[in-house]
């Protein structure tokens, strides 16, 4: 286990088979340089934010232990988003691959390309949950907890799928 911090990474596609982009940039967040990937939540599928003569979206999240610098792991999410063959067609509108760095350990992060934690997650239910599903305590760096946060937020008539036959998945570290 390398030391570090704890990031969490916001995983979403509705184009291509986003249920297999999903899980093989889960494989790539694995293979991360200095970093550990602890976990993976459920996949959802939820109803686009903005435009919506899109197909629905899927998304999760992962967390990473991680001892990369904040701006060095958005270059590799970034280049993961690339090797993705990346189609962004508009604002809001349908991708192969967005990957959002959400939380930085308790980091607060404001510069031209990191906003941490990511503005999108107080309102982002297919955000929350996946969360909870992985640490039914996680918190903001300001203290707000994320449940109360999904209590509050729009409800993106989220739906829990099955797991990708055969999706890898780097073995979790125990519980304590
Ligand atoms: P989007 O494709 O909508 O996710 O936006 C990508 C742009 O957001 C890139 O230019 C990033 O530099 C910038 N950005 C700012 N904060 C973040 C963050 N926390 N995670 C990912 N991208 C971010």
């Amino acid at each position: 286990m390398n030391d570090g911090v704890r990031a969490w990474v916001g995983l979403g596609s509705n184009l291509e088979d986003p249920l297999q982009q999903l899980a093989r940039a889960v494989t790539g967040l694995a293979t991360l340089p200095r970093s550990t990937l602890l976990d993976q939540s459920p996949f959802y599928r939820s109803r686009p934010m903005g435009p919506q003569d899109q197909p629905d979206f899927v998304n999760g999240v992962a967390l990473l232990q991680t001892s990369l610098p904040p701006h060095d792991l958005l270059d590799h999410l970034q280049r993961l988003e690339q090797d993705h063959g990346r189609v962004r067609l508009r604002h809001w509108g349908p991708r192969t691959l967005d990957l959002d760095l959400l939380l930085y350990g308790d980091e607060v992060i404001t510069t031209d390309r990191l906003t941490v934690p990511h503005p999108g997650i107080t309102e982002r239910d297919f955000v929350l949950r996946p969360m909870l599903d992985i640490d039914h305590n996680a918190t903001l760096p300001d203290g707000r907890r994320c449940q109360q946060l999904l209590d509050d937020c729009t409800d993106n008539h989220l739906q829990r799928l099955e797991p990708v036959a055969g999706a890898p998945l780097a073995s979790p570290p125990p519980r304590h």
